[in-house]
């Protein structure tokens, strides 16, 4: 049984076909298929572990017909045009962003991106922009002390703020518990590491991008008590 985090995920699937990379084991798709949600699907691989134990998995459920299990780096997997939305979790929001632009040719047809990120999301918000994709939906949730968000993307036009860029449009306008959790807690970071370095010259840029990150934290977030 797949956990909150990917059911969150699978809840934002739209369509009849799904490609997600980095799938491990493979549980997202042959959820998706097992609930019949989706029709068919690709889970793209790029260590052979892993990658086996999708092919494993696949079998065992019986579902060979329906779900294709491919090794390969990122959307080198898919062909343009092949699936409705590409699912890409559990990954740092730098590396989303890589496969993304790396393989930016495979979204001519502009299928619907379901991004989840467990850091630095906003790597992931300025890929989409730059793509030509719009964010329609964002999550945030907890799941076993990790807090972990979901970024949904269609085919338009954005112009994300600094502050968009990092907390997110539409997380900054909800601004949920688990939102206010997270940034207090990289907001009480930042100002300890602040405090070590304020002092050190060698320092100075550093400690001013910290003052300068703080702030935007001040200006736009509210912090519950
Ligand atoms: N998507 C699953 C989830 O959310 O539970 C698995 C996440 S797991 C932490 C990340 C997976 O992505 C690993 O199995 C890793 O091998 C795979 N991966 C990393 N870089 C990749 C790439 N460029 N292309 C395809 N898979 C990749």
């Amino acid at each position: 049984m797949i956990g909150t985090r990917l059911m969150k995920v699978a809840d934002y699937v739209t369509g009849t076909s799904v490609a997600d990379i980095g799938s491990d084991h493979a549980y997202l798709p042959i959820y998706l298929v097992e609930q019949q949600r989706i029709e068919r699907a690709v889970a793209g691989e790029v260590v052979e572990g892993p990658f086996q134990a999708a092919v494993r998995n696949v079998r065992s459920e019986g579902l060979a017909d329906k779900i294709q299990v491919r090794l390969g780096s990122g959307l080198e997997v898919i062909d343009s045009g092949e699936v409705d939305c590409i699912t890409i979790c559990g990954m740092g929001g730098p590396l989303i962003s890589d496969i993304l632009l790396t393989g930016r040719a495979k979204l001519a047809s502009r299928p619907r991106l379901i991004l989840q990120s467990n850091i630095h999301s906003e790597a992931v918000r300025q890929a989409l922009q730059t793509l030509g994709y719009k964010i329609i939906a964002e999550d945030i949730l907890k799941e076993k002390k990790h807090i972990y968000e979901i970024i949904v993307a269609e085919e338009g036009v954005m112009s994300l703020t600094e502050a968009e860029m990092k907390f997110g449009p539409l997380l900054l306008q909800e601004q949920s518990e688990t939102f206010n959790e997270k940034w207090q807690k990289e907001y009480r970071h930042l100002t300890a590491i602040l405090e070590t370095i304020k002092e050190l010259p060698a320092q100075h840029k550093k400690k001013e991008e910290i003052e300068r990150q703080l702030q935007l934290y001040q200006e736009v977030i509210h912090f519950a008590d």
